[in-house]
């Protein structure tokens, strides 16, 4: 069954929400206007029938002051009562008159020998009135009131009925003009509705139109309708978010790849110039040892690069898969130390570790290792020969762990430091890659830090050289 009403109701429904709005609207109201016609016209029909009831118990009151048995025994209304303006009226009610057992003692003219309501049911007319709704012979509706009554010590059952037909004429007057004008009011609510409807949404029509145009070269333009308070506006404001999202992060990737591509033409350009050099000349063995030398380090150099860039993309996907463990906290500070032994030597410089022997931190050790060699390397490059580097580690009283890199270097001035850990950031062009580095190495030691809930700092440092901090959460909530 589903089967088959599912696409029906799929082609039955209107692709526009305008429509739909406009089609729920007219369902809803059709459906109200009929429910409240409804109860309107019972609740008429109930008082009509309930006057109908009192004036019958009027009535019959005055039918028992005028019955009375013949000579011959038989129920007779008074002769009298064609003088009385109230009895005349009774003889427009059906009337009817039997025994307790049922047998019928009199019925008047209007009954044209119909029963009123057949034989008497138990209880009928017994301590008060009774009412109920029949249906005489001939079809005619009628409400009858049935009262028990004695005359001359003789039991009786009297009962007096109105037609009903005036109340269902009137009930059925009201259904005919309710339905007539039903359509008529549905077509202008569902007209009004409609254009209601389409003011609503014409502001969304517009912004589908304006986002529709926005591609990645256009990310700059934002949806209008955003400044009203409303769920348009909510929605414009989220879609616009959205959209400098977006453009920030095609900025970023744009940036990256001309930076990334930049840095790899510079060390290819080297090997190149210096491949050529020693080709253009007939050398000596020691001088192509030289070249392939300097190639090698421009290689080195690529490499390292590369695996810092092949770092970022896999960080950025959020493909890097941590290990973490608990470990010693100086240990760590004097392995990421040790690889420079050769460097520190080659520049007589020293590196100098102390702190907190207990202080234990919780993460993977390989990237915490990055994040502080890639901060002591920078130290090593930029101080002087002869420098101290001073690496701390402390546990703080709350259970966090901070490590500073601290050197003499020739520092970093406070308007680089906002910026200090962008990609491909250099204070200097100059010194650094003359140095060797891409301006990679402390977003990726930001990032390192940052992936176990930590953070990493520039601290300002009076006078010379610069001190970066790297803080760490406790162990129990790492
Ligand atoms: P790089 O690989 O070029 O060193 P980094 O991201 O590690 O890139 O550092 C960015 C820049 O910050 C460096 O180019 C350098 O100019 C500056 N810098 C970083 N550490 C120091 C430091 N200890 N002393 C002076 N300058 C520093």
């Amino acid at each position: 069954m589903n089967k088959w009403i599912q696409p029906i109701a799929r082609y039955m429904r209107p692709r526009h929400v305008q429509t739909r709005l406009t089609l729920w609207y007219v369902f809803v109201l059709a459906g109200v206007l009929l429910l409240s016609w409804g109860l309107t016209a019972s609740f008429l029909f109930l008082q009509l029938r309930a006057q109908l009831d009192h004036y019958a118990i009027q009535d019959i009151e005055t039918v028992e002051g005028l019955l009375s048995f013949d000579t011959s025994g038989a129920l007779t209304l008074r002769e009298d009562y064609h003088n009385h303006p109230e009895s005349k009226q009774v003889l427009e009610r059906y009337l009817e008159v039997r025994s307790p057992e049922g047998g019928v003692l009199y019925r008047n003219e209007r009954l044209a020998g119909q029963a009123l309501s057949g034989d008497p049911i138990p209880g009928e007319g017994e301590g008060g009135y009774s009412t109920r709704s029949a249906r005489l012979r001939d079809g005619t509706p009628v409400r009858m009131v049935s009262r028990r009554h004695t005359l001359d010590g003789r039991p009786l059952l009297l009962r007096l009925a109105y037609s009903e037909k005036p109340i269902w004429a009137r009930y059925e007057e009201l259904a005919v003009a309710s339905l007539l004008a039903l359509p008529v009011i549905l077509a202008l609510a569902g007209f009004a509705g409609y254009l209601l409807a389409q003011r609503t949404l014409a502001p969304l029509e517009v912004m589908a139109r304006r986002a529709e145009q926005i591609t990645s070269e256009r990310l700059h333009e934002r949806l209008p309708n955003s400044e009203t308070d409303d769920e348009l506006g909510r929605l414009a404001r989220i879609f616009n978010n959205l959209l400098a999202r977006l453009e920030q992060s095609f900025e970023q990737l744009r940036r990256f790849t001309a930076d990334a591509s930049h840095e790899l033409r510079t060390p290819l350009t080297s090997i190149r110039s210096v491949g050529e050099v020693a080709l253009q000349k007939d050398s000596s063995c020691d001088e192509y040892r030289d070249t392939i030398g300097s190639m090698l380090e421009e290689v080195n150099r690529l490499t390292a690069l590369i695996d810092s860039l092949l770092t970022i993309s896999r960080a950025d996907e959020g493909r890097i898969q941590l290990h973490p463990t608990v470990f010693s906290a100086m240990d760590l500070a004097r392995e990421a130390a040790g690889l420079f032994e050769v460097l520190v030597e080659e520049k007589r410089q020293k590196i100098a570790v102390d702190g907190d022997e207990d202080a234990s931190v919780k993460g993977d050790r390989v990237f915490l290792r990055q994040a502080l060699v890639n901060i002591i390397h920078n130290a090593v490059k930029y101080s002087p020969v002869g420098g101290t580097i001073f690496v701390r580690v402390r546990h703080e009283p709350a259970g966090s762990l901070r490590l500073e890199v601290a050197d003499n270097g020739p520092g970093i001035a406070s308007e680089h430091s906002a910026r200090i850990f962008d990609r491909f950031y250099r204070v200097d062009e100059s010194r650094s890659r003359g140095q060797g580095g891409a301006g990679l190495g402390l977003s990726i030691a930001q990032w390192a830090v940052r992936v176990h809930g930590g953070d990493i700092q520039l601290l300002p440092t009076p006078g010379t050289g610069c001190t970066f901090q790297i803080c760490l959460p406790p162990v129990s909530n790492a």
